[in-house]
């Protein structure tokens, strides 16, 4: 196969892999429930942006051992691991609703 054709190929499939990136990631609302708004003692590391919606301060470095805004320690995880469970406030998930 020709390089070019490759390299074409290369960046068709990367810019494929950066819409379903970017699709997936639009599904959130930024509610803040997975984050633990609705419990009032929120991961820490949450910031409200505007109004109601909130972003990780360290999102790229998001997964792992974490506290809470009172102390309590738990572990961040991908979200696709705990689609399947129940949180408080979780019916304004856009991920559960998609
Ligand atoms: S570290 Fe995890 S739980 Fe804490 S704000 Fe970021 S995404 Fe939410
Ligand atoms: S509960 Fe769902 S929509 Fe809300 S912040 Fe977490 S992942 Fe995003």
């Amino acid at each position: 196969m020709e390089s070019s054709k490759i390299i074409s190929d290369d960046l068709s499939y990367q810019n494929w892999q950066q819409k379903q990136l970017d699709a997936w990631e639009n599904k959130c609302t930024r509610c803040g429930a997975c984050c633990g708004v609705a419990e009032g003692d929120p991961c820490e590391h949450l910031v409200e942006a505007s109004k109601g919606k909130y972003i990780c301060s360290i999102y790229e470095n998001r997964f792992g051992f974490h506290k809470t805004v009172s102390g309590k320690v738990f572990e961040c995880v991908s979200i696709r691991q705990i689609l399947h469970k129940w949180w408080p406030g979780d019916q304004c998930c856009g991920y559960k609703r998609h």
